[in-house]
């Protein structure tokens, strides 16, 4: 069978995809790797390695701080607060960081070249999200392109995610066995435990759990 690498961030996204790649791919042929971009809250890297310890599969940290530096957006400068209204000049919340996606798969496939690991997993989707152009399925299959063209190489980039509603991925985690890791996933814009469910983030999460008819197991954290 043939290798997988999982972008994890320790959000709900990438947890339920990381159980489809278990799924698909076969436990022994997982691996997952984390950025650490200098997010707004270090609590999403704890996310991320427990997601992955429950799941027992490897995960490696790799800092790349350059987001923060370039400063911006909430996401990645502290000192900018999360807002709920789209820029009026962007038409984006002021939560995209741009370009984000497109350096992590770049340097996901750097180590995946590395590893000997053809395929590549990501949880970003153009249905119910926050209308993130780097998440859109164009994008993903442009850069995979890019990729396999700069690095002469045949990497596969799976977005499981892509064209699912929130609900439908809650459905999908289920049916993948993710649902005891997504009690430690984290999604709060704010960094909180528990959730402030007044964020962005957290309103997304909650309506996705509540049309699946499915109680969010990050209440059950620890329980
Ligand atoms: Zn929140």
């Amino acid at each position: 069978m043939e290798k997988a690498l999982v972008v994890l961030s320790g959000g709900q996204d990438s947890t339920t995809c990381l159980y489809w790649a278990i799924d698909k791919f076969g436990h022994e042929n997982i691996d997952t790797i984390t950025f650490d971009y200098g997010q707004r809250h270090s609590i999403e890297l704890e996310s991320a390695v427990k997601v992955a310890e429950v799941a027992h599969v490897p995960n490696i940290i790799v800092p790349i701080n350059t987001f923060g530096f370039l400063g911006g957006n909430s996401l990645a400068d502290s000192d900018i607060e999360v807002k709920n209204e789209l820029d009026e000049n962007t038409n984006l919340p002021n939560t995209f960081v741009p370009g984000r996606n497109l350096i992590f798969m770049t340097f996901a496939a750097a180590y995946a070249y590395q590893k000997g690991i053809k395929h590549l997993v990501t949880g970003v989707a153009q249905t119910d999200y926050s209308g993130y152009p780097d998440c859109r399925d164009e994008t993903m299959k442009a850069l995979a392109n890019s990729i396999n063209l700069g690095m002469e190489a045949e990497f596969e980039l799976h977005t499981p995610l892509m064209f699912m509603s929130k609900a439908e991925t809650v459905e999908l985690a289920q049916k993948c066995g993710a649902m005891d890791a997504l009690a430690w996933s984290h999604t709060c814009y704010n960094g909180k435990f528990p959730p402030c469910g007044e964020c962005p983030a957290c309103q997304l999460r909650e309506a996705g759990f509540k049309d699946a008819g499915v109680l969010d197991p990050i209440f059950l954290r620890g329980k």
